[in-house]
């Protein structure tokens, strides 16, 4: 059965057994401070599971897009070095939202595999939560006799907590769950040693292919477990393992997911898969990778310095490396995969089809800039390697090996390669000192202990009124306080609000909470998941209170203007660089607007002007704002709204239009009433944010007009500067090459006067017969000219030696010029001589032999200094 048939048949069953198909919902997670990436199939439902929000159907069956290279669940390290763990992987899941329970999930779990897939029954082993002591839970023994029903008891096998009690992270939805492992390994290998006894012992070919998660509890974060308000089955199998078990392969990467990749590869790279465990790994860890680093960048996650930009970066970087040590890659190879990765997963996943390009070009800027730190990395090495020997040492000192991996993303395997080559060693241990002082240090600084919610009221939801209403009165449903650093953060959740939360680029709202005994001031409004949460500077002293709501209504108005004039931008950016323009973020505040973009070259001040035109008009048009809410997702695509890739969309979506035919789009943010508010727009900026994404800046309403104000205020005092002169840029233009005449005129004027002062000079040279001196007192306009002085008459006069005492624009400066010949004969040193002479200026300086200057503080010096160089060398 091909991977695509087997995905199929999963979703059919389920849905057969009445439930409903929900996509996957995007790899890239946002409001949510607990985690990044998607890292299981139920992270889309945690509020569900919470009891936040109502489920919108009590059975759901889906395949999520997961990644699993940070937090709690991170097998990054494992990827590619076995050939069962991928960092991003497809999760098949069923779901009850307080439905069906333990026996349902069983018995359609064992049909399925057993009777649907054909998986051979005596190679299935289930396991059971045999409780644990420190949560005073006690053991799974519902599940168990579920399962004594259909497996015989020498298949079931009592779990610890470690593997059979599932939490998403360190707090959250978690409860009891059964494993299912298949044993793979040939009959003969089965006969000698039974599979009950290398289940979860990370055996290649004895693995879990399928958990079912009983999601009964909410961990909290002192540790403790409290009831969730019903009880819902998760389920979590991994695709590309059942695809393995189904097509009966030894590993992961020989099924018909992977294998087209690793051809591609053979035929990149010349080498073959499955010759040398060395080269297997590289080969894997590249075909797993670039699964990962395209469906994160499709789904808007770029490679950048921070958070999961950096995580997404060095797996790009693994993978470079990887295929640079061992499969002999030196240019980018990476993005020439994206096209498999569009034919293989494209009719599922459209967006990593519909990006193609953009993807490749974004893994092409990266890895091509890598392997330029790469280089220079080695370099370093060289250097480092160079030092040791001519020291005579032979271990590669861990601080070293540091800098490698911090500045130039060496990791230690790396360095360590490279030294066994050149047979040094490496100090590991002062590595991991290194690594763990920059682990404590980036901890400090982000720690933060995250209360408890303490609820007030029954959680049924919170409800978003602030389309309608800026101000309402409304009921506190439950606060917490969250410890950091910088010091303690109130949070506040209410029942009803008209504070917009910070999304889809728009800024959170502010403002203040009032009752009869408190005021309080809301600094920002958040989302965290589908929870609205307010941040205030303290906690009312009498919470339970009503409160009138009250949104800081300037702030936001400005916003709406800035955030209905990005819509419009969009638009006219479509209009005029093409289809091509795709949102790539955006923020949206009371001061600006910015939009960033894919679009590969630099707008020319032509389309900017287009543009704002474009915009202007619209907002002169003074359309109106049609706002349609719950509208079903496919009517909302029909109209032609334009959706943003990675964002999440629940079935019914809000569609924002301005002219059906200039702008339609799925937003859940504040809008003007029509396009007249916004009153003007104006482009700041332009320009590369990184590759293929471009950023405009623009301003509007007031904003703008106080720019044009700015900008006509300049000019007027230019205009008075220069005398109210009619046409101001000829005047400049006057100016400016009236200037160029001046300098040139001047400049004649200082050569004339030069050669006139030389032809003056040359008279007072006295002639000693074995040299010609000339010592005098001139006045010049620089330095260079009185260098240049000196340097004429010494070659002008033979066997000389000139001594110039100059005003310099009112500062003594003394010149110093010996011919050779004179050098030759005489003990004489210009350097010397004009040492001596600065005393007389209260100055010094230096220089050659032939050639020496100083300057000075005393002006009135320079007489003496004519006065005791005649003494010296004329009498
Ligand atoms: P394992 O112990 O093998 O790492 P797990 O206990 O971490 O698995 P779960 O969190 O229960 O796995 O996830 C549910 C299913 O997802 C697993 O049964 C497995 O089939 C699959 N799975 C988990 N992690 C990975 C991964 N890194 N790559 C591919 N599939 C995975
Ligand atoms: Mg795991």
């Amino acid at each position: 059965m091909e991977a695509k048939k087997i995905r199929r048949t999963f979703i059919d069953f389920f849905e057969k057994k009445k439930h409903h198909y929900v996509p996957s919902s995007p790899i890239v997670v946002k409001n949510d401070p607990t985690l990044m990436f998607t890292n299981a199939g139920m992270n889309q439902f945690k509020d569900a599971f919470l009891g936040n929000e109502e489920p919108k159907f009590p059975r759901v069956a889906n395949s999520q897009k997961c990644l699993r290279v940070s937090g709690k669940h991170n097998d990054l390290e494992e990827v590619g070095v076995d050939t069962y763990h991928h960092t991003m992987f497809e999760m098949l899941g069923n779901w009850s939202f307080g439905d069906y329970f333990k026996k349902e999930a069983i018995a359609w779990a064992w049909e399925l595999l057993t009777e649907v897939y054909g998986l051979d029954k005596d190679r299935l082993y289930v396991s059971v939560f045999e409780g644990d002591e420190s949560d005073n839970l006690s053991m799974d023994k519902e599940a168990f006799d579920f399962w004594k029903e259909i497996v015989p008891e020498e298949r079931i096998i009592m779990g610890s907590k470690k593997d059979n009690f599932w939490e998403m992270g360190e707090t959250g939805p978690c409860g009891p769950c059964s494993e299912i492992h298949i044993d793979l390994r040939p009959d003969e290998e089965r006969e000698q040693v039974p599979g009950n006894e290398l289940v979860n012992m990370d055996h290649e070919q004895v693995i879990e292919i399928w958990n079912l998660v009983f999601m009964q509890f909410n961990r909290l974060s002192d540790g403790s477990l409290k009831n969730l308000p019903a009880r819902h089955v998760d389920t979590g199998m991994g695709f590309e393992r059942l695809v393995r078990a189904i097509q009966n392969k030894s590993s992961n990467y020989d099924t018909d997911l992977f294998s087209p990749f690793l051809k591609a590869l053979e035929e990149k790279s010349g080498k073959k898969y499955g010759v040398d465990e060395q080269t297997d790994i590289a080969f894997r860890v590249i075909v797993d990778h670039i699964r990962a680093i395209s469906f994160t960048i499709a789904d808007g996650q770029l490679p950048s310095n921070n958070k999961a930009g950096y995580v997404i970066r060095r797996i790009l970087r693994r993978a470079v490396r990887y295929g640079y040590t061992f499969l002999g890659f030196t240019s980018p190879f990476l993005y020439e995969l994206c096209d498999l990765i569009s034919e293989n997963f494209g009719d599922i996943f459209p967006e990593v089809r519909l990006q193609k390009d953009f993807i490749s070009k974004v893994i092409f800027e990266e890895e091509s800039s890598f392997l330029r730190t790469l280089d220079n990395g080695l370099k370093r090495l060289d250097q480092i390697k160079a030092e040791l020997s001519s020291k005579g040492e032979k271990v590669i000192p861990g601080e070293v090996a540091f800098e490698l991996y911090d500045t130039f993303g060496f990791p230690l395997d790396l360095t360590s390669l490279i030294a066994r080559e050149s047979r040094l060693s490496l100090d590991e241990k002062g590595f991991e000192k290194e690594m763990e002082i920059q682990k404590t240090r980036s901890r400090a600084a982000s720690e933060q202990e995250m209360g408890d919610w303490v609820s007030l009221r029954p959680d049924t939801g919170v409800e978003f009124i602030g389309y309608d209403f800026l101000e309402a009165k409304c009921h506190i449903i439950k606060y917490r306080t969250v410890k950091g650093k910088k010091g303690n953060q109130f949070q506040i959740v209410l029942d009803k609000t008209p504070f917009y939360a910070e999304s889809g680029g728009q800024v959170g709202d502010t403002g203040i909470l009032k009752s009869d005994y408190d005021q309080i001031r809301v600094l920002d409004t958040k989302k965290e998941n589908d929870l609205i949460v307010h941040f205030v500077d303290k906690i009312p002293e009498k919470p339970e209170e009503t409160f009138e709501a009250i949104v800081e209504s300037n702030r936001r108005k400005l916003t709406m203007n800035n955030h209905t004039a990005t819509h419009l931008l969009q638009s006219a950016l479509r209009e005029v660089l093409g289809d091509h323009i795709q949102q790539r973020g955006s923020l949206v505040n009371d001061q600006v607007l910015r939009f960033d973009f894919s679009h590969f070259s630099k707008m020319t001040d032509e389309e900017i002007q287009q543009v704002e035109e474009i915009v202007n008009s619209k907002i002169r048009e003074n359309i109106e704002l049609v706002e349609q809410r719950n509208v079903p997702i496919e009517e909302a695509k029909k109209q032609g709204a334009t959706a943003l890739f990675g964002e999440k969309y629940g079935d019914f979506v809000r569609v924002i239009t301005f002219d059906p035919k200039f702008s339609v789009e799925l937003c859940g943010g504040t809008h003007v009433p029509s396009t007249g508010r916004i009153g003007l727009f104006k482009i700041l900026s332009e320009g590369s944010i990184s590759s293929g994404v471009r950023r405009i800046e623009a301003i509007t309403s007031e904003k703008a007009e106080n720019y044009f104000r700015d900008k006509e205020k300049l000019v007027k005092e230019i205009q008075e500067v220069l005398k109210n002169p009619k046409d101001l840029k000829k005047a400049v233009e006057g100016l400016i090459a009236e200037r160029n005449e001046l300098k040139k005129e001047i400049e004649s004027l200082h050569q004339e006067k030069a050669a006139g002062l030389k032809t003056e000079l040359l008279s007072k040279v006295k002639d000693l017969g074995n040299k010609n001196v000339l010592i005098a007192k001139v006045a010049l306009p620089g330095a260079d000219a009185l260098k240049k002085i000196a340097f004429e008459l010494k070659n002008e006069i033979e066997n000389s030696l000139i001594i110039l005492a100059a005003d310099i624009a009112g500062k003594p400066q003394i010149s110093v010029a010996v011919s050779d010949s004179v050098l030759a004969a005489e003990d004489i040193n210009a350097g010397q001589i004009v040492r001596d002479l600065a005393k007389e200026i209260q100055g010094g300086g230096g220089g050659q032999p032939f050639f020496a200057t100083a300057g000075g503080k005393n002006i009135n010096g320079l007489d003496q200094v004519v006065r005791r160089a005649e003494e010296i060398f004329l009498k």
